[in-house]
């Protein structure tokens, strides 16, 4: 049956906030056990008790950086300890940096690329040697973005970044099949979550518009319907995708963008 989790154990990381968040409630609502491994610890554990008063599962709340080996590998192994296994990563966490190239702080630059690129690696890595050693096999599923098929102006390393994540995302899919762990990667439109919230000034600044113009036009203006995506967009679709039951979807991009990226 599709949508069921029931039983299962997932790490969601950025999950104190914003799409993670989200995704952690749905999981939750749909029987699975989340945890919450994110930068800010108190908010996560916030979010986790919400979780477990809420929906009735387990929850787990872990101060992770993604960027830190040590740290992602200390949370992998405090939800493996505490749950005997890990079913499924969303590989979520993230920032936005807005800056033409020519004045991109190389220091943001790598920055923002190890949280997305080097973060999805080294949580993947994490919990695909668990899921191995378990042998149940798995579910990766990566935050990727528009972005990771798209270009638009300032955003030149969370652009790269995210096609970057295209590519680890097959990488995934051919090496996981023998263990029966498949991946995906998620890309979703503008979602109005803090990230978001605090780019639409930025930007405003940065092309010299107004920032109703950011959303209407930046934001919004190749939607079909001139609408967000929302977070239970993804919650949605990151459902489906983890409780799917064979591995026909390995490798798969989806975007939902609500029309602004059609493939
Ligand atoms: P958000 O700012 O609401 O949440 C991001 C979370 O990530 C926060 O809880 C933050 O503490 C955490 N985080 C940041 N750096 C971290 C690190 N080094 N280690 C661990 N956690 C860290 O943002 P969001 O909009 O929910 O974004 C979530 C993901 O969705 C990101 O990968 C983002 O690129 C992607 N995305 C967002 C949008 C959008 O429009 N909001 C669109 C496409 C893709």
């Amino acid at each position: 049956m599709l949508g069921n989790l029931k039983g299962k154990v997932a790490i969601i990381t950025g999950s104190a906030s914003g799409i993670g968040k989200r995704v952690a409630q749905m999981f939750a609502e749909h029987g699975a056990t989340v945890v919450i491994a994110d930068l800010n610890l108190d908010s996560a554990l916030i979010v986790a008790n919400e979780i477990r008063d809420t929906y009735k599962q387990d929850t787990l709340a872990v101060a992770m950086d993604v960027t830190d080996e040590a740290q992602v590998n200390a949370g992998v192994e405090a939800t493996f300890n505490k749950f005997g296994k890990i079913d499924i990563l969303v590989s979520n966490a993230g920032i936005q940096t807005i800056s033409p190239i020519v004045d991109f702080e190389f220091a943001k630059w790598k920055r923002l690329f190890d949280i997305h690129v080097h973060g999805a690696f080294l949580t993947t890595k994490a919990c695909m040697q668990k899921m191995i050693e378990k042998g149940n096999g798995g579910r990766i599923i990566v935050m990727g973005s528009v972005h990771s098929f798209e270009a638009s102006k300032n955003k030149a390393a969370y652009i790269t970044a995210k096609h970057g994540l295209l590519g680890f995302v097959r990488a995934i899919a051919k090496e996981g099949a023998q263990y029966n762990i498949s991946s995906n990667l998620i890309g979703p439109g503008f979602v109005k979550t803090p990230l978001v919230e605090k780019q639409i000034p930025e930007q405003a600044k940065s092309l010299g518009i107004t920032e109703d113009e950011v959303v209407k036009s930046i934001m919004l203006g190749e939607t079909v319907d001139g609408e967000f995506t929302t977070t239970d967009d993804i919650a949605n679709l990151a459902t489906f995708l983890a409780g799917f039951e064979t591995n026909a979807l390995t490798g798969q991009s989806i975007i939902a963008s609500h029309g602004w990226h059609i493939q």
